[in-house]
């Protein structure tokens, strides 16, 4: 096989999706990932996680016993901290703490021509009760507290998001062979 020459700046904008534990437990995983895979976006980095809860007098606790404690995880509430900055001081911020902790979820870095704002649209409206049909929340859906998914809101945001959610080696960089059918020579 002869290996593809490496695509241009332009097709290499990254986001990071986040499939939510709500979805991971609906089965909805695959689902998520089939859109972005249909529309064209190529997967560079995915795997699956659970975000210890803090719970009163326990310490971080998740689904299997902690024997290297007390920081055997990859992830830490400070994870989901930095990546909700934006929202430390709303009033639902405990609550949206509580659901992004109540089981694993699924961290994707999606590559390809405008994904940020393409990925947003698929994702559809933060409050999936408006959200429109043919979204992933519009479709998927009802509540704001149980969305499904996570988008980049902006290149900028993507960046640092995917600095919180991956080590760089976690990125696997690859041509694919597709690339003249989905964008044209
Ligand atoms: P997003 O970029 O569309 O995900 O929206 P935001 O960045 O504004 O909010 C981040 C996440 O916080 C949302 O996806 C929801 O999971 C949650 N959230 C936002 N607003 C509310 C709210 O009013 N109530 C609750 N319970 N959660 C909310
Ligand atoms: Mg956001």
């Amino acid at each position: 096989v002869t290996p593809c020459p490496p695509a241009p700046p332009e097709l290499r904008e990254q986001t990071l999706v986040l499939v939510k534990p709500d979805a991971v437990q609906r089965r909805l995983v695959g689902d998520v990932i089939g859109r972005f895979e249909r529309r064209g976006f190529k997967l560079v980095a995915m795997k699956l996680l659970q975000v210890p809860e803090l719970q009163e007098g326990r310490g971080y606790v998740c689904g299997y016993p902690c024997i290297i404690a007390p920081r055997c995880h990859q992830a830490d509430r400070g994870l989901l901290d930095r990546h909700y900055q934006h929202l430390q001081q709303k009033p639902f911020y405990p609550a949206l703490l509580a659901y992004m902790t109540s089981g694993p979820l699924v961290a994707m870095v999606w590559e390809g021509y405008n994904v940020v704002r393409s990925t947003r649209a698929m994702v559809g409206d933060t409050d999936s009760a408006q959200a429109a049909a043919g979204t992933i929340r519009g479709d998927l859906s009802m509540h704001v507290s149980r969305n499904v998914v996570h988008a980049s809101d902006s290149v900028e945001t993507a960046l640092r998001e995917i600095g919180f959610w991956f080590q760089r080696d976690e990125l696997v960089a690859w041509e694919s062979g597709d690339s003249q059918y989905t964008y044209g020579p």
